[in-house]
């Protein structure tokens, strides 16, 4: 377990957490539209983020293509943001011994956003040391600056991949309330992005199921037909596919793709992988008969969602990181999104 102690002064600043896999939610700005926003991890867990995040904020045309492609970024955005890389992102409840600064609680429509830089102090030195973020439209989550914290604290064991099945927790793709899982959109977003770079502009074809339910519709409007497609399979630990390419699973601590033998691999969050690996593929067939007369349910019908959409914003930040994206078909896709964003 690690505890990250304040920079200034030792303070510790959070409770025990472990390291976990960024989730593909970071720069998803899901949460407004869908009235709706959710701690971005779990308690007791902590994740990295290898990229500069936070102020100060630089325009894409100060920054020329070389500088970009050296920040692993090669396709234009609007901002870039260029604080330092490494942040550390923890549940709210784990915080310990920090109080908010007044002044930079901007508050919004709705709470903090942060974007002015820490808006939390040690209390014991009052070195900035993190910043807490309660915005609609982002995720409920505290970043503490790398610069003002230490880590404390022995690595891990980590997970082999033939324990990942029994080890992670299935997410499902339909929450209780009857949407979609923001997780499966974002996760969607970036695997459709790894897709599209792997599938060097060939029609991919997939049998009927969960994996057609999630990409088949949008992979049919980007990947035209042509003289020749590629096949989309599951592949991972305890499975096999001979598919051209195939969904494998992200490691849930250390973010490793699953080593796969031969063809092209497409990371997903292993939540959703595990859920994948274990979807029976059975179909549901209409029930003969009904209710007796006089019978009545006291629940509603579960709710359906609509037609399930990858996360955009998440496709279009993965696309840009890929140097795929620099072929003008891909390029192309990338504009035509981008625009709309
Ligand atoms: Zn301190």
């Amino acid at each position: 377990m690690t505890v990250f102690t304040c920079g200034g002064c030792d303070n510790a600043l959070t409770a025990p957490v472990s390291q976990v896999a960024l989730p593909p939610l970071v720069h998803a700005y899901q949460g407004c539209e869908r009235g709706w926003i959710a701690p971005l991890l779990e308690p007791g867990t902590f994740a990295v983020d290898p990229e500069p995040a936070g102020p100060p904020w630089r325009a894409w045309e100060e920054i020329d293509t070389a500088e970009a492609e050296a920040r692993g970024i090669y396709a234009p955005t609007s901002y870039l943001p260029d604080g330092p890389s490494g942040a550390i992102c923890i549940a709210p409840g784990d915080i310990r011994g920090t109080v908010l600064i007044p002044e930079r609680c901007d508050a919004s429509c709705w709470g903090l956003y942060g974007a002015d830089g820490p808006n939390l102090v040690c209390t014991q030195c009052g070195h900035a040391v993190a910043t807490r973020v309660d915005h609609c439209g982002h995720w409920q989550v505290i970043w503490l600056d790398p610069r003002a914290v230490h880590r404390t604290g022995g690595d891990d064991d980590v997970i082999g991949w033939e324990e990942l099945r029994q080890a992670v927790e299935p997410v499902p793709p339909v929450e209780p309330s009857g949407r979609w899982s923001p997780l499966w959109e974002a996760a969607a977003g970036a695997a459709l992005a790894h897709l599209l770079a792997v599938s060097e502009g060939h029609r991919v074809i997939m049998p009927d199921g969960p994996i057609a339910q999630v990409f088949r519709q949008t992979l049919d409007v980007l990947l035209p037909s042509g003289p020749s497609s590629w096949t989309l399979g599951l592949d991972g630990p305890g499975l096999s596919t001979d598919a051209d390419i195939a969904l494998v699973p992200q490691h849930p601590q250390t973010a490793e793709t699953w080593p796969r033998g031969t063809g092209a691999a497409v990371p997903l969050p292993a939540e959703v992988w595990t859920h994948l690996a274990a979807h029976d593929d059975r179909r549901l067939l209409l029930a003969i008969g009904s209710l007796p007369y006089g019978v009545r349910r006291d629940d509603p019908p579960p709710p359906l969602p609509d037609q399930f959409r990858p996360d955009e914003r998440v496709f279009i930040h993965t696309l840009a990181r890929l140097p795929a994206v620099r072929q003008p078909w891909l390029r192309a896709i990338h504009e035509r999104f981008a625009r709309t964003h």
